[in-house]
Order: C-alpha cells, then sequence, then structure tokens
C-alpha cells in the first residue's frame, strides 16, 4: 500500500479535534516528502540525532514532535525548533528543557508521558506524581516550557478490553489533572494497532508510524 492511500484512509476516519502525528522513525526523507506533499506537516520522531538530520533536509514549515524517550544531554540539539515533547516523566527532565528552551527565547510545549501499560516499563509516572508535578511550585517557576497535555501508551497486546481500560484511565486522568491546570489540552494516546479505540476513549492526537510508512526495518 502507497503512503498516500495510506493516508487518505486515516484522515477518512478522523474527526477534526483529532491532530495525526506521522511517525516517520526509522523511514527515509523520501517517505517523509511523500507525505509532505500530501499536505502532512507533522512528524514525530523517537531518536534526537535522528531528527535533527531530518530537519536539517526538509523545509521548515513541518512540526517536528519527539515522541521517545529522552536522554536529557541532548536535548539541547532539538530545542531550536521541537514544536512538542511527548515523553517528559521527571522535574529533571522539565528542566533542563526549559534551561535549553530559554537559551533559544522559546517556551517548548511539552506533555507528560503518563504510565498506564499494565506491562513493566521504567517509561512514564504513575498519575499521582503527575499531579504533583504539574501542581509543584517547582514547574510553575519554569518559565519556558508548557505543559499542554499527556501522553501514554497501552501495553503491547492484543487484548481489546485491556487497551480500552488502559485508555479510559488515560481519559479520567486527563480530565481531572484539566481541573487543575488549565494549560491541558492535548491527550496523546494512540497509535497504529489501537488508535481507533482511542480515538473512541478520548484521544486529541494520536502517533501513527508503520499504518502510514509501512513496517519499519530496524536492521538497516
Ligand atoms: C514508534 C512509535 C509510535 C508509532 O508506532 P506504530 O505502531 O508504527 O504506529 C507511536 N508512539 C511512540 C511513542 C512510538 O515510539
Amino acid at each position: 500500500m502507497s503512503i498516500k492511500t495510506n493516508l487518505s484512509k486515516i484522515k477518512k476516519k478522523l474527526p477534526s479535534h483529532v491532530t495525526l502525528v506521522a511517525v516517520s522513525k526509522t523511514k527515509p526523507i523520501e517517505d517523509i516528502m511523500r507525505a509532505y506533499l500530501l499536505g502532512q506537516r507533522v512528524f514525530g520522531e523517537n531518536k534526537i540525532q535522528e531528527m535533527v538530520e531530518k530537519y536539517q533536509k526538509m523545509p521548515k514549515d513541518i512540526q517536528w514532535q519527539m515522541i521517545g524517550n529522552l536522554q536529557r544531554n541532548k536535548v539541547k540539539y532539538m530545542a531550536s525548533f521541537v514544536d512538542l515533547i511527548h515523553g517528559v516523566d521527571s522535574l529533571k527532565l522539565l528542566k533542563e528543557i526549559n534551561k535549553q528552551a530559554e537559551k533559544h527565547k522559546r517556551i517548548i510545549n511539552c506533555l507528560i508521558q503518563i504510565k498506564i501499560a499494565q506491562e513493566d516499563t521504567k517509561y512514564g509516572m504513575p498519575y499521582e506524581d503527575a499531579k504533583n508535578l504539574i501542581s509543584s511550585v517547582e514547574v510553575k517557576k519554569l518559565k519556558n516550557v508548557l505543559i499542554v497535555g499527556l501522553m501514554g501508551m497501552a501495553s503491547f497486546t492484543q487484548d481489546k478490553i485491556l487497551i480500552k481500560k488502559e485508555f479510559k484511565t488515560l481519559k479520567s486522568n486527563f480530565d481531572n489533572l484539566k481541573k487543575i491546570a488549565s494549560n491541558l489540552m492535548i491527550l496523546s494516546m494512540g497509535m497504529s494497532g489501537d488508535f481507533t479505540l482511542a480515538i473512541e476513549n478520548g484521544s486529541t492526537m494520536i502517533r501513527l508510524g508503520s499504518s502510514i510508512f509501512g513496517a519499519r526495518n530496524y536492521t538497516n
């Protein structure tokens, strides 16, 4: 299936309040250009170095979003241009993003990653920790970052009932935190395998890679 066919199929299913992030990690510039020429402007990458290289080669009206787990010492490489950082899960990281954003006189939008999956993963914060972080004095002092929403990844499973339960949990976390943080607008949940379910359960931003660009090949 071509990128064109894939994109138009997906867009037909997309309600207007849901933003499509085209996840182009591991994919060549030609593929990104194809999607760009079809009107796609929001792209997601999970490695800073790879995103920087693609940013340099591609038109400058693209919104580049970081969806991967971050190493603090690399934040500086993307601070001048990154549009949104999805995987923020500590105050330390938020402080580093703030520091680098300040150097470029920017405010960088961030999503707090909440741990919703049952499976063991070291990424994402438990809800209570996220709540404490968002309402903390330290975060209020950071003038160059703005927490605009939440991000989550469901368990890697075929069990739709479990995935749905995890999405519902994240949506209710989102609704609760909105009461204390009026800037929260984005709920980033849903990937190629589960985005329909995510949208049904309140997602406003889906991150799709393989369903647009085809399966990834990590060996080259
Ligand atoms: C790779 C990745 C995606 C896209 O995955 P697909 O299953 O190819 O749609 C979405 N979110 C994150 C955080 C990813 O790392």
